[in-house]
């Protein structure tokens, strides 16, 4: 075995910790045809092992202690040592303490994905429940590094893309709301044809848990209908202004972890105590348009993704200002998706210090979180992002102004 190097931590490592930076992750194995590494923005892994010359085994394992909701990210590189034949090697994931739960997407530019094909996922260890715990990725090696990871890399690089590309439509600006704990921006947009001059305002905010990527990307599409080129659309931001908060928890995201921030917290437990400086920005936002005497919340939107397409709304008896807001909106959204069905879990659980539950308790405004399945075509996470955004336009422009 003398030949194969073993766990190397990079100096990369080093350098980070002596910046007052957290790897999380950072580190390396290197067979004699290929180099394992996560030093990449949401590159993720616990450790990693030689097991072979074509073959390593990477453990995954949460950013904290005790055990969180079970989201088990990992984002790694393949980088080729040349010359290379473009052979297949593999790579063993191991979860000691939680079992695989995403399918292995596959990229070279981190911009375009496909999944790895079925003959390509292999499961190796399962436990008695029949969760599978060591799975065998067989994968092509390419002259360019080749990134595996559980969902799509959507990173702040990503969302500076979009800023830019959205940023060009007249009705668009761009801000800052505040600095995460490790001082990256949290940026937002806000969308609106008369700047200032409208009272009625939508929020739509997304990504408190960094690995949930399909809400991430119908965020994006529905922002992105909300700023076409249609007689809706324009109707719409002639009498709405909304703030799109894309990145809530970009440290979470950037160090690649499952559910929590820097600080060890689950911001979407924490609207309520606002122990974070990430949800702290979130509640001033709010509380600022609330306490303005010419702005009134019409409605927010917290994107996530789960198991399954779901939208998690508060119960019908309990009285919003717009009335019945998300239960009309959701029946245009339903009738707009033939084939398709709208799942609606109500619920109102005051222990639990959700944003939907936050809005509504200290604002009485109507609020919702949209779930979408981790591993939901992504074809129809697009079309459901335009369609639930067409549905809420047309909804939001038939309810009287306050
Ligand atoms: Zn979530």
């Amino acid at each position: 075995m003398l030949r194969y190097l073993s766990l190397v931590i990079t100096g990369l490592a080093a350098a980070l910790v002596s910046a007052g930076v957290t790897p999380a992750y950072a580190g390396q194995c290197a067979t004699s045809q290929f180099r394992l590494d996560s030093d990449f923005p949401a590159g993720a892994m616990a450790q990693c092992a030689v097991i072979g010359e074509d073959r390593i085994r990477v453990t995954i394992a949460p950013e904290d202690d005790p055990p969180i909701n079970p989201s088990p990210w990992y984002a790694f590189r393949l980088n080729p040592i040349a010359p290379n034949d473009g052979g297949m090697v593999a790579v063993e994931i191991d979860y000691p303490q939680y079992a695989h739960r995403y399918w292995p997407k596959v990229s070279t530019d981190t911009e375009i994905w496909d999944r790895l094909s079925p003959e390509s996922v292999v499961p190796l260890i399962k436990d008695d429940e029949g969760r599978t715990k060591r799975v065998l990725l067989k994968v092509q090696l390419s002259d360019i590094p080749v990134f595996i990871a559980g969902q799509e890399l959507l990173t702040p690089e990503h969302y500076d893309e979009w800023f830019a590309k959205v940023e060009q439509h007249d009705d668009v600006r761009k801000w800052q709301v505040g600095l995460s704990a490790e001082q990256r921006a949290i940026d937002a947009i806000t969308i609106s044809a008369r700047p200032g001059t409208q009272k009625e305002q939508v929020v739509l905010i997304g990504r408190q848990h960094p690995p949930e990527l399909t809400g991430a990307i119908a965020h994006l599409v529905f922002t992105e209908t909300l700023l076409a080129d249609t007689e809706l659309a324009r109707r719409y931001r002639e009498r709405f202004e909304t703030i799109v908060v894309p990145m809530v928890n970009p440290d979470g995201v950037v160090h690649g972890h499952w559910r929590h921030n820097t600080g060890g917290v689950d911001l979407n437990r924490d609207w309520g105590p606002f122990t974070q400086p990430e949800t702290r920005l979130m509640r001033d936002l709010l509380v600022g348009i609330e306490n303005d005497p010419n702005k009134d919340l019409r409605l927010f939107l917290d994107f996530h993704s789960t198991q399954k397409d779901v939208v998690y709304t508060i119960p019908e008896e309990f009285e919003t200002d717009p009335a019945m807001l998300v239960s009309n909106w959701l029946k245009r959204y339903q009738d707009r998706m033939p084939g398709y069905e709208v799942v609606i879990e109500a619920g109102h659980n005051a222990d639990r210090p959700v944003s939907k539950a936050y809005i509504h308790e200290t604002f009485g405004a109507p609020a919702a979180t949209f779930e979408l399945g981790d591993e939901t075509d992504r074809k129809r996470v697009d079309r459901i992002g335009k369609e639930a955004a067409i549905a809420m336009m047309e909804t939001l422009l038939q309810t009287e102004a306050p």
